[in-house]
C-alpha cells in the first residue's frame, strides 16, 4: 500500500462522471489519498471528453499548466484517461506533460497502470487498438465482463449524491451520427446483464438511495438476451420499480429512431418511472437530419412526441440541438426553431457544430457555416428555448411540488435570504425541474413539499410547505 496523493479531474458527460467516481473509489481502496489540489498531488488524472472541440481544448490548456508545474515537480505523474486518450493515443503521449494515456475500455486497469508508471518511470499507452469491432466479438465480451466487475466492486456511496445514483445500463453506441465521435472512442453498443444492474440498484437502495438514473448513449436500444428471453428498457424499468425503497427512476439518453411505445407505456403504468424524457432531436430540418444520419424526419419526431404525450400526458421533454451543421441554411435553422416551438421543451442544450476528427462529417462535409452565424443561431435558439420555458413554468406558481433534496445550492440565488440553520437548498421534482428554497441542510436526500412562489426559465423558487 502507498499513501500517495492523487488529483482527479473530470470533463464531459454523466458517463464520464460515473467512470471518475468508480476510479476514485478504486484508488482510495488501493491506498491512494484523493486531493482537490493538483499542486499537492503526486499524480494527476484527467478524465477527458472528445464530444466537442472545446472540451478537448480545455484539456490541452490544463495539460499546459501541468507541464509548467512539472518543471518545479519533475516527479509529478500525469495520466490522461477516457475518450481523448482513445482518440489521440500515441499523439497524446507526445505531449511533454503526459505519462500515461488509457481509454474508456481500460478504466479498470488504471490503478495498476499508475503503479507501473510510477515504478518504471516511462510513458505508457493503454488503448484499444481496434475500437470499432462487432459487439459479439470475444474481445468485447471479455472487456465488458472486466468493466462490469470493476463497476460492481467500486460503486460506493461517495459516487453519488445523498439521494440519487446513476447506474450504467449499457456502454458504447452503434448509431454513427455523422457528427459524433462516441462510436469511435467508446466502442460498440453493449448492454449490461439485467441481473447485474438490478443487484447494483438493490445495493444502492439498501444504502438509502431513492432515485436511480439508468444511463446509456441510446438507453432505449437496451437489449439483453438470456435463457431465450430478451430484456428491453421497459423490462429494466419494471424490474427496478419493484425495489421497495426506490421512489423515482429516470433514464437517459433516448434516441428518437429507436423509441418503442413500451417505454412510454411503462412510464404511464409504473408510478416510480418519472414522466421525464431526454430525447435529442439535434435539428428540425429533414435535410440536416439526413446529413446527420439520425434516421428520422422532423415529422416523425413530432409524431413520436405527440404519441408519448398521449400516453404520458404530463411528460417533460428535454433535448439537444446542434446549430451550424455543415450546409445548414437559414431555412434549415428556421425549421429547427419551428420544431422547438411545437415541442415546447422543458429545457434544451444548444451546441455550435465543431468537426470531430475521424467522423464522417469531418471527412466528407465542409464546415461551411461561419462562426458568427453559428454564434447568432446559438443565441437565437437559447432565447427561444428560455422564452418557452419561462412561459410554461409560470403554471407552477402557487402549486406545491414534491422535491427530492440534493443539498445546499452551490450557486447562490440572490433573491433568497439565507441563514446558518436555513441555507439555500436545491432539489429536483420528478419531472427534473430544479427547485431552490431555504431549509435545514439535513434535508439532503429527503423528499419535501415546496410551494412555488417564483419561477424563471431554468429554476423554480419556493418555500417548504408543511403539508
Ligand atoms: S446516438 Fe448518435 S449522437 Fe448519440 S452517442 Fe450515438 S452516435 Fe453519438
Amino acid at each position: 500500500m502507498n499513501s500517495k496523493k492523487i488529483h482527479l479531474k473530470s470533463f464531459g458527460c454523466q458517463m464520464n462522471k460515473l467512470d471518475s467516481s468508480l476510479l476514485a473509489a478504486a484508488l482510495t481502496e488501493n491506498g491512494w489519498e484523493m486531493t482537490d489540489s493538483p499542486a499537492e498531488a503526486d499524480v494527476v488524472v484527467i478524465n477527458t471528453c472528445s464530444v466537442r472541440e472545446h472540451a478537448e481544448q480545455r484539456v490541452f490548456s490544463h495539460l499546459g499548466h501541468l507541464q509548467h508545474l512539472k518543471k518545479s515537480r519533475p516527479r509529478l505523474l500525469v495520466a490522461v484517461i477516457g475518450c481523448m486518450a482513445q482518440r489521440l493515443g500515441p499523439q497524446l503521449l507526445e505531449h511533454p506533460a503526459v505519462d500515461l494515456a488509457a481509454g474508456p475500455e481500460q478504466l479498470h486497469e488504471v490503478p495498476a497502470l499508475l503503479q507501473q508508471a510510477i515504478e518504471e518511470r516511462r510513458k505508457i499507452l493503454a488503448v484499444t487498438e481496434t475500437i470499432r469491432r462487432p459487439a459479439d466479438s470475444p474481445d468485447v465480451h471479455t472487456v465488458s465482463e472486466k468493466l462490469d466487475e470493476f463497476e460492481v466492486a467500486y460503486d460506493s456511496d461517495e459516487n453519488h449524491l445523498k439521494s440519487q445514483a446513476f447506474i450504467r445500463a449499457m456502454r458504447g453506441c452503434n448509431n454513427f451520427c455523422t457528427f459524433c465521435i462516441v462510436p469511435y472512442v467508446r466502442g460498440p453498443e453493449v448492454s449490461r446483464p439485467p441481473k447485474v444492474i438490478l443487484q447494483q440498484a438493490q445495493k444502492l437502495a439498501e444504502r438509502g438511495i431513492q432515485q436511480i438514473t439508468l444511463l446509456g448513449q441510446t438507453i432505449n436500444s437496451y437489449r439483453y438476451t438470456e435463457n431465450g428471453r430478451t430484456y428491453t428498457l421497459a423490462d429494466l424499468l419494471e424490474m427496478v420499480s419493484q425495489i421497495d425503497s426506490i421512489r423515482w427512476i429516470h433514464f437517459i439518453t433516448s434516441h428518437p429512431a429507436k423509441m418503442e411505445d413500451s417505454v412510454f407505456e411503462a412510464m404511464a403504468r409504473l408510478p416510480k418511472v418519472c414522466p421525464y424524457l431526454h430525447m435529442p432531436a439535434q435539428s428540425g430540418s429533414d435535410t440536416i437530419l439526413k446529413a446527420m444520419n439520425r434516421g428520422y424526419t422532423a415529422r416523425q419526431y413530432l409524431d413520436l412526441i405527440e404519441k408519448a404525450r398521449s400516453i404520458v400526458p404530463d411528460l417533460a421533454v428535454t433535448g439537444d440541438f446542434i446549430v451550424g451543421f455543415p450546409g445548414e441554411t437559414e431555412e434549415d435553422f428556421e425549421a429547427t426553431a419551428d420544431l422547438i416551438q411545437k415541442v415546447r421543451y422543458k429545457n434544451c442544450f444548444i451546441f455550435k457544430y465543431s468537426p470531430r476528427p475521424g467522423t464522417y462529417a469531418d471527412k466528407r462535409l465542409e464546415d461551411n457555416v461561419p462562426a458568427e452565424v453559428k454564434q447568432q443561431r446559438n443565441i437565437r435558439l437559447l432565447e427561444l428555448v428560455n422564452k418557452i420555458a419561462e412561459e410554461d413554468n409560470r403554471r407552477f406558481l402557487g402549486k406545491t411540488l414534491e422535491v427530492l433534496v440534493e443539498g445546499p445550492s452551490k450557486k447562490p440565488h440572490l433573491n433568497k435570504a439565507e441563514s446558518v440553520d436555513q441555507p439555500q437548498l436545491i432539489g429536483r421534482t420528478a419531472h427534473d425541474y430544479i427547485v431552490v428554497f431555504n431549509g435545514p441542510a439535513e434535508l439532503a436526500g429527503r423528499f419535501v413539499q415546496v410551494r412555488i412562489s417564483k419561477t424563471s426559465a431554468l429554476t423554480l423558487f419556493g418555500e417548504i410547505s408543511p403539508r
